[in-house]
């Protein structure tokens, strides 16, 4: 292969695109694999939505559009934030992208210099950390703990901004968590915020799970605290409110009609613009009355699993599990599991370049997929810096009932297998 720049290679990537291969490998082997990797929801997008992409295609409107995102759509989104975060928005301030992915990226282009520092969760979405490097700016991770819930406070983020801190990425309802801040927390950080950083710093508020809570929550968002709107990049999308991950619509708004033109430059550099059915298909979906039943059914679902897996989970000797408030995921703390079963140790005495490239927790996670058929997500695949003593695995409630209850089953009798453990860790084969 060429030789490639070496900013190339500092970036990082999302685990749970990678792990398909394995799965598929598996599968191909004659073995079934129970999916708890996958951050996607399991339900179709809502048949309303559908027609209208259809109807958009057969009207032809298959052609290049607006850059920043189109009109309607850039409208719909700015009453959407205004009705649900109470914010002055304006279409002129929305920028439409495909998904709530590439934001990320393009903000720590177009903010951060080199020296300048990011603040994210972790655990978090592994793209915050990704990014940072690659533009040059230092990754400082804020750890979220595990007896608040995975949440955060001012104080959390009081002792991690400094004066080259540029941004700070929020994410509530969390991936990989589930973790929600309350309206408190949110204030409390704000009032950090406001008192510490400069007024060029930008809070980047990573929503797109605003739609996904239980227990009858209603969302909460940093940008709904005095003198906010004016630091506050809110994204959010079509990806899991509409069950629409290959739609790939996300959106932004921007503290500035100016920064907003920033973006759709960047659009106009990296991909012109996003497909126009698909927008026509998400204003749509934040416009029409038929959304909330159908976004209703979904979470319903969600929190009958959530209640589910919890309770199986916890009752599993060696795991501690927190009851999430949104999203789809649980993180269960597995440190009991991996001293049992002797991971920890097994760990310490692999060779140097495979103890390199694995982690306990990524031990578990294979012997889980190799040898019991249940694909879950690592600790080090939400970020690295600082975890090298958190033994945590993300569990994908986006599967069915059945499946879910046997992964369960399956989970706790892996647990139990020390001797298993000990043969698998002897091939010396999937080990990370
Ligand atoms: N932010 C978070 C926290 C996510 O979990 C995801 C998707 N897993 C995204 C952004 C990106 O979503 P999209 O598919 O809309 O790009």
């Amino acid at each position: 292969m060429a030789e490639l720049s070496k900013r190339i290679g500092l970036l990082d990537t999302e685990n749970a695109f990678k792990i398909g291969p394995k799965i598929r490998a598996i599968e191909d082997s004659g073995k079934k694999v129970i999916t708890c990797n996958l951050g996607e929801p399991d339900f179709p997008v809502p048949g309303f939505i559908k027609d209208e992409v259809k109807r958009q295609i057969d009207l032809d409107n298959t052609h290049y559009c607006d850059p920043q995102g189109i009109l309607s759509l850039r409208h719909a989104v700015a009453r959407h934030f205004q009705q649900t975060r109470g914010v002055d928005a304006d279409p002129r301030r929305v920028v439409v992208f495909p998904g709530g992915k590439p934001p990320i990226g393009l903000s720590q282009e177009a903010y951060c210099d080199p020296g300048d520092e990011v603040i994210y969760p972790s655990p978090g979405y592994p793209i915050y950390e990704s990014f940072t490097r690659y533009v040059g700016a230092r990754p400082v991770p804020v750890h979220l703990k595990e007896e608040s819930g995975f949440t955060l406070s001012g104080s959390d983020v009081a002792s991690a901004i400094t004066r080259r801190t540029r941004m700070i990425f929020l994410n509530f309802p969390s991936n990989p968590t589930g973790g929600v801040a309350s309206r408190e927390q949110l204030e409390d950080i704000a009032a950090v915020i406001r008192e510490k950083s400069s007024p060029d710093v930008r809070v980047y508020s990573d929503e797109v799970y605003e739609d996904i809570l239980f227990d009858g929550a209603r969302h909460q968002s940093i940008i709904s605290s005095p003198g906010m709107e004016k630091l506050t990049i809110l994204v959010s999308g079509a990806s899991k409110s509409f069950s629409w991950t290959g739609g790939r619509i996300g959106w932004a708004l921007f503290p500035t009609i100016e920064e907003a033109e920033v973006f759709k430059n960047l659009n106009i550099n990296y991909f012109s613009c996003v497909s126009p059915y698909n927008q026509e298909g998400a204003r749509l979906g934040l416009e029409s009355p038929l959304a909330g039943p159908a976004i209703r059914t979904m979470v319903e679902a969600f929190q009958e699993r959530r209640d589910l897996i919890v309770q199986g989970l916890s009752s599993i000797p060696g795991i501690r599990c927190q009851k999430p408030g949104g999203a789809f995921y649980v993180f269960p703390n597995v440190r009991g599991v991996c001293e049992h079963l002797g991971i920890l140790d097994a760990c310490r005495s692999l060779p140097v370049d495979v103890r390199k490239m694995t982690t306990p927790s990524t031990l578990l996670q294979m012997f889980l997929l190799f040898e019991y058929q249940v694909a879950t997500m690592d600790r080090k695949s939400f970020g690295r810096i600082g975890t090298e003593d958190m033994h945590f695995l993300r569990i994908s409630i986006a599967t069915d009932m059945e499946s879910l209850k046997q992964a369960v089953a399956r989970i706790g009798e892996a647990a139990q297998d020390v001797k298993g453990f000990k043969r698998f860790i002897e091939k010396g084969e999937n080990l990370f």
